[in-house]
């Protein structure tokens, strides 16, 4: 039966396919019937997997025990799911549940799982009781084995080029993952616009809408579908009629885009002769490719963190330094900004404790002010890259000056400890701070005072200003690019960096958004950062927008105090484009 879904579309397009439901969980598997003779083997699949488990868990163990990332903590909980391995409460009773109702392993298992949660649900002690999600994770894990590692979604992704993933939800580690494979889009029941995940799908150029709310219980493995990422709307199990409008509908925005592409070699210069920079925002180095496709003057963006995510371990530096020589060599003497890891928040490691509310906690150069032996490792790495391009390094979510000087004088040690080994690294890196946080916006002058460019990070400066979470579809309504604090923020930020003579980007989603093009123009932008696929159509609205002309009116735009009257004024800003 057909019908239709309204979300949040996060990235534009059309995709048509079928879907392929992911389970977050991994845990709704199948029951399976058999034989007695069948049953025996699936207790030597269920030990064989509960044995490759416990050697994972058992190298994390030797690897982290030195590791300045929480160790105490995380070798209590190894410990913790190594015990949970082979206590016969779990291990036993899930043989015995697979013998006596001649069932498939996994299945047993998540039986088995269900009656020690709700066992552990009526325990009285709150410590005890918050076990359960110990005995989930165990379980998922060895259920994972005994699926194959990659059997996340039924069916595996190997043969998914035009499937479309409907998910509850996806971590910015899921989307990295499903990044590596081709498939046609994604759909989430939750998830914010400018949430890791929206922005990993606008990254790779696919069509996608989150806030669907029940679309993971209602879409059945295989069905068609019709995702419209810039209307938010999905169209499940389509009519022939429809599935033919939005083909050609498809087709025309394709050849659209394709238009497009003929900018590519066109100077990115307002009418009134003012050269803007367009940089691309990546994510790791196989974006490199369509950078280069895409004529970026650079990168304004290298989001390491995801070089830490979706893994047991932390990268070596040698394996930092790989990824960040060939994003350097790839561009030719243009600029690499390269960020230092953004952990936390909505990217956490999987060593990390979850604090009570990840936004406001040890996030980004929190974390690696008090990892100093994580943070040396990358200052390094990046270091011995500057050798082979025009690299600079940037630090995220700074807020307080003294966050600035050690972050300085950490770079400084690693800086003398290469000096010491004599590897080669450009002795005058350029430094910059990220603006993220109002504070750091409003306290601009110590910023500019010690780095040598800054860089407005919109998607958190909105989030905080605002007190919004970016990645919650209940108050998305309330996050507002165009809210007049935002503005004064951002157009404090510029106008400070440009009497100090300190180059100030914007790499935040508000860069590569064309409704935002034109007022940032008007505020004095420079520098835009955005992903390499929405290049072209941002350079299409700078080479037609006269600053002279804007700027006025965009300051006009910043004193109005109202929400909805900004709105307005920024729409017929950008009609005046449209009828010139
Ligand atoms: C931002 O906050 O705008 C930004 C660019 O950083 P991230 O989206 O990675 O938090
Ligand atoms: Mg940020």
């Amino acid at each position: 039966m057909s019908f239709t879904m309204h979300g949040l579309g996060v990235s534009g397009g059309i995709a048509i396919g079928r879907a392929l439901l992911m389970s977050h969980a991994t845990l709704d598997v199948a029951r399976l019937t058999l034989t007695a003779r069948q049953a025996e083997r699936e207790i030597v699949r269920l030990d064989r997997a509960l044995n490759t488990v416990r050697k994972e868990l058992l190298n994390m163990r030797a690897q982290n025990k030195s590791s300045a990332v929480a160790p105490g903590e995380l070798i209590a909980f190894i410990d913790l799911h190594m015990l949970f391995l082979a206590d016969p409460e779990l291990v036993d009773a899930t043989k015995q549940i697979i013998r006596e109702r001649l069932c498939n392993a996994e299945w047993a298992l998540v039986q088995r799982m269900e009656q020690l949660v709700e066992q552990f649900e009526q325990v009285g002690d709150p410590y005890l009781r918050e076990r359960k999600y110990d005995v989930m994770q165990v379980v998922e894990r060895v259920v994972q084995e005994l699926l194959g590692k990659s059997a996340k979604a039924k069916g595996g992704l190997s043969d998914e080029a035009n499937r479309i993933v409907v998910a509850h939800d996806l971590s910015p580690t899921d989307a990295i993952n499903l990044k590596k494979h081709h498939f046609a889009s994604f759909v989430t029941d939750v998830g914010g616009a400018t949430s890791h995940t929206a922005i990993l799908a606008r990254s790779m150029a696919i069509p996608a809408i989150v806030g669907l709310v029940s679309a993971r219980a209602m879409i059945r493995d295989g069905e068609w579908l019709i995702v419209d990422g810039q209307r938010g709307v999905l169209i499940v199990d389509p009519d022939e009629q429809v599935l033919d409008e939005y083909r050609i509908r498809k087709e025309l925005l394709e050849l659209e885009r394709s238009k497009l592409k003929r900018l590519k070699s066109t100077l990115s210069q307002t009418l009134d002769g003012i050269r803007i920079n367009l940089l691309a925002n990546i994510e790791m180095p196989s974006d490199m490719d369509a950078v280069l496709e895409s004529g970026a003057s650079g990168i304004g963006l290298y989001r390491t963190e995801f070089l830490f995510l979706g893994r047991g371990d932390l990268p070596s530096e040698d394996e930092q330094f790989e990824a960040y020589r060939t994003v350097a060599k790839a561009l030719d003497g243009r600029p690499a900004v390269i960020r230092t890891f953004d952990l936390g928040g909505d990217k956490m490691l999987d060593l990390q404790r979850t604090p009570t509310n990840p936004a406001l906690g040890r996030r980004a150069i929190r974390l690696s002010l008090v990892e100093p032996k994580m943070f040396h490792t990358q200052l390094r790495a990046i270091l011995r890259a500057s050798h082979y391009g025009k690299v600079k390094i940037l630090f995220p979510m700074l807020s307080h000056a003294r966050q600035i000087d050690a972050s300085l004088s950490a770079l400084a040690q690693a800086k003398a400890s290469l000096s010491g080994e004599n590897i080669p690294f450009n002795h005058d890196i350029e430094v910059g701070g990220m603006i993220e946080v109002p504070g750091a916006a409003l306290i601009v002058q110590t910023f500019l005072k010690r780095l040598s460019f800054l860089s407005i990070g919109t998607n958190d400066l909105i989030q905080y200003t605002l007190a919004v979470d970016r990645s919650d579809e209940e108050v998305a309504d309330l996050y507002d690019s165009l809210h007049p604090a935002v503005l004064t923020l951002i157009a404090h930020v510029l106008t400070s960096g440009e009497k100090a003579g300190v180059p100030v980007s914007v790499c935040g989603e508000m860069a590569g958004d064309p409704k935002f093009t034109r007022l940032l123009l008007g505020m004095g932008l420079k520098d835009f950062s955005m992903h390499s696929s929405q290049i072209m159509e941002i350079k299409s609205r700078i080479i037609q927008a006269d600053v002279g002309e804007i700027a006025p009116l965009a300051r006009r735009i910043i004193k109005r105090g109202e929400t909805g009257k900004v709105e307005e004024a920024v729409a017929k800003l950008n009609s005046r484009q449209a009828q010139s």
